[in-house]
């Protein structure tokens, strides 16, 4: 019985697919933090490179992908995609479940897909150093090891109590040529947030022509470069004998890998498509659709998503990838439009979940990921109650082998949900 489906290097998809000509209504456009009119090229561009503000807001169906950026993702790409047949007997459900590793990058995330794609775009056009945020330290590794391949310097601003607290990705950030300062820069005594951390990079990228800033997710050409993902999990899916997918899950914190992942799917009415967020930080099932702000220092344009406000400060749970206020406009608008559909979960819940995977499959995936598998669980347990034979493909977003402490404090009665 085969588990695993492998495509050849030569395989990577040699384009992105863009979703926004085939979303089920026109994206509203940014507006200037300022005037609050919509934001044009010429407001994006002291932050991106032209050739990304393009792709923000490309009419075509696909984007070639650079060759200088397809010789860097072949270092990990293409992904395996593999059945959780362990897993299935586990659970006795007719369901097949398959998973799509991305953890097997550098980084052991989905992250560096764009990391990479952004670095090489900025390179092309002169930028010599790039500024981002990180939170845990996810986002930041990737977009280290995306500037040590195009010889770009980068400065991550860290959100101080990750900085203080979980020093291995931080380790990983310099290995790989990253300066790395706690954020908030102007107030030591701040244990600082996501949005504090944005306005730092984006102060910083403002201020200096040689300086760019470049965001991990929420951006449509974020969720675009993540493409890669579907369009191989589509080509292995058939590989594997599967004609689609009767659900695709995917977790969302600011929406990137289950674009990723979701996207190329898009125009199948019969495929599902659902989002897995924390019960802490509801985004997409208890947030307001509205015009926002991406930071706390409100510098950023206003986007058109699900936000929960964005001087709302998420409790600290150890998903820090999923702590976002706000959602990618495209994943919002899905979920508005009723074509892809939302569920959160506690976060004791979802290491129950990420624990049964790891002792059947092995893998200890990310805590993030342990939302999508959660999900997962659920709809295949579903499958069984109702006899029916579904396939369901999820993202495997990331490996949880830098988060042990997490697992230590689920393991030893430490995690409780308020
Ligand atoms: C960052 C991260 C996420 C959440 O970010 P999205 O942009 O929603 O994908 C999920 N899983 C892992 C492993 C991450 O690092």
């Amino acid at each position: 019985m085969q588990t695993r489906f492998l495509l050849d290097q030569a395989e990577i998809p040699s384009a992105w697919y863009n979703a926004l000509p085939d979303l089920p209504e026109p994206l509203q456009p940014p507006l200037h933090p300022g005037t609050r009119e919509p934001a044009g090229p010429d407001d994006l561009a002291p932050l991106f490179p032209g050739a990304l503000i393009e792709q923000e807001m490309a009419t075509a169906p696909w984007i070639d992908v650079p060759g200088e950026v397809l010789d860097i993702l072949r270092l990990w790409r293409p992904t395996p995609l593999v059945r959780a047949r362990r897993l299935e007997e586990a659970l006795g459900t007719p369901a097949r479940i398959y998973y799509k590793d991305e953890s097997v990058s550098p980084a052991g995330s989905h992250k560096p897909n764009t990391a990479v794609a952004q670095a090489y775009y900025n390179a092309r056009e002169g930028v010599t150093r790039l500024t981002t945020e990180t939170g845990a330290g996810q986002w930041g590794s990737s977009l280290a090891f995306a500037c040590a391949q195009y010889g770009l310097e980068c400065k991550v601003y860290m959100v101080r109590a990750s900085f203080e607290q979980k020093p291995y990705r931080r380790v990983l950030m310099e290995t790989w040529g990253a300066e790395v300062v706690p954020s908030p820069v102007d107030d030591p005594s701040h244990p600082g947030s996501l949005g504090s951390a944005i306005s730092d990079a984006v102060r910083d990228a403002a201020t200096r022509t040689d300086t760019h800033y470049s965001l991990g997710s929420v951006l449509n050409h974020v969720l675009l470069h993540q493409t890669v993902i579907g369009l191989e999990a589509k080509e292995q899916l058939a590989r594997a004998g599967e004609v689609r997918p009767d659900v695709v899950v995917g977790s969302c914190g600011g929406g990137s890998n289950l674009g990723g992942i979701a996207l190329p799917f898009l125009t199948d009415p019969a495929v599902r498509l659902l989002a897995v967020e924390p019960a802490s930080c509801p985004t997409l099932t208890k947030g307001a659709f509205e015009y926002d702000f991406g930071d706390t220092a409100e510098t950023t344009p206003l986007l058109p998503m699900y936000t929960l406000g964005h001087d709302f400060v998420p409790p600290s749970i150890h998903a820090g990838g999923l702590r976002y206020h706000g959602d990618a406009p495209i994943i919002s608008l899905l979920v508005k439009a009723g074509r892809m559909d939302a569920v959160a979960y506690p976060q004791g819940k979802t290491f129950e979940a990420a624990v049964q995977f790891a002792r059947c499959e092995g893998k200890v995936p990310a805590p993030e990921t342990g939302h999508a598998i959660r999900a997962v669980i659920d709809e295949a347990l579903a499958a069984k109650e109702s006899g029916e034979e579904r396939v369901i493909l999820f993202n495997y977003s990331g490996h949880g082998l830098l988060d042990l402490a997490a697992y230590d404090d689920f393991n030893h009665g430490r995690l409780v949900d308020a």
